[in-house]
């Protein structure tokens, strides 16, 4: 993979004031007039860095709200220049982007559906090429770290420099509490994949409901995201789309308000010297943890030979359905949950089995 070196992160951006950088205004453009409303009561608490409104909407049906097309753009226009406010809002096509570059949109979002589409996201790339603009990915709608890697590879080859990833979780079939499941490993990936790039964490349309955006955010910048995405809407229940997850700019101000900031790093000493003293106590840890399994996984191997010698079976389910439950028990004991015990000794069971259906087969 090309290193993408040149990536510009947040923090350089000439739009960036303080962390967390925060994009927020309405799902969708409705009215010139609702969107004044929002951007006017977003900047009386000082807390708006980009208004967002999506003038194009991906709807997963039809006969339902697509959005007010390029007339909109005339608003949000009108928006920055009244108001100074850098604006934002999603393309998905050439005809998007150029429209949007006509009208002076600082930053363009690329959404879910379109980042999953490599013609889409090549289309787009080449209608960048030499622009000058911002561009956020969001990821794909299926957890594909490639996908979302393979989308901002392509936007980074136009000459894009200025552009960020921006969180909004993965579509699944099992329901759960959240409208899209987080996965936060995936983006913590994308980080490990590409250091330079900058992430945004949009838990409006994580969490699908205006009651996750407090602890998404706060969970987003535990994990040293550097942005968060979130829709504002002066009047949430009246709004064309997405209704339940916006907030009133009045309850994202007591939102903001309720997250707390931590640093990455500091250069107290005495922090540093605490912190290397507990690291050195996990690293002794886990070599114990790696001395046992490897005398857990001879003696497997021994069992192995003998089960040979004998000419039994490699798996017996009641032994492991007695090893698993005991496991769980004294796991609670200890504080430490049904799910993690269950992962960790599967995974233990399996290494056992390999091991010996290794000895039974030599
Ligand atoms: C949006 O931001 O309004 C949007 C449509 O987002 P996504 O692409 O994440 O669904
Ligand atoms: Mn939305």
């Amino acid at each position: 993979m090309e290193k993408m070196v040149e990536i510009i992160p947040i923090k350089e951006w000439e739009i960036y004031k303080q962390a967390p950088l925060l994009i927020t205004g309405p799902c969708s453009a409705e009215t010139e007039e609702q969107l004044y409303d929002a951007a006017n009561e977003l900047i009386k608490y000082n807390r708006v860095d980009v208004f967002r409104a999506g003038i194009w909407k991906p709807r997963t049906r039809p006969d339902t709200f697509e959005g007010v097309g390029r007339e909109g753009l005339k608003w949000l226009r009108n928006i920055k220049r009244d108001l100074g406010l850098p604006i934002a809002t999603e393309v998905a096509n050439q005809y998007h982007v150029n429209e949007a570059l006509k009208f002076g949109v600082d930053v363009l979002w690329i959404g879910a559906r379109t980042s999953a589409n490599p013609f889409a996201l090549q289309e787009i790339a080449d209608a960048l090429q030499g622009v000058d603009v911002t561009v956020l990915i969001k990821n794909p709608i299926t957890p594909d770290l490639d996908l979302w890697i393979g989308a901002i590879e392509r936007i980074y080859k136009a000459g894009i420099r200025k552009v960020a990833a921006v969180h909004r979780g993965f579509s699944s079939y099992e329901k759960s509490r959240y409208r899209n499941q987080p996965i936060f490993q995936l983006p913590i990936e994308l980080r490990r994949a590409i250091p330079e790039i900058s992430l945004i964490c949009d838990p409006s349309h994580i969490g699908g409901s205006r009651e996750y955006i407090y602890e998404l955010s706060q969970k987003s910048m535990d994990l040293n995201y550097d942005g968060l995405m979130i829709e504002s809407h002066c009047n949430p229940d009246m709004a064309l789309s997405d209704s339940k997850q916006q907030v009133t700019p009045t309850d994202l101000d007591a939102i903001l308000t309720r997250i707390t900031l931590r640093q990455p790093d500091t250069d107290n000493p005495v922090y540093k010297d605490v912190i290397a003293e507990l690291r050195s106590r996990i690293d002794q840890y886990d070599d114990q943890l790696l001395d046992l399994l490897e005398t857990r996984m001879n003696t497997a191997e021994t069992i192995g030979k003998y089960k040979r010698e004998n000419n039994i079976t490699i798996l017996q389910s009641n032994r492991w359905e007695q090893i698993i439950n005991k496991a769980v028990g004294k796991g609670k004991d200890k504080g430490l949950s049904e799910e993690f015990i269950c992962k960790v000794f599967e995974a233990l069971h399996q290494e056992s089995i390999n091991h010996q259906n290794q000895v039974m087969n030599s």
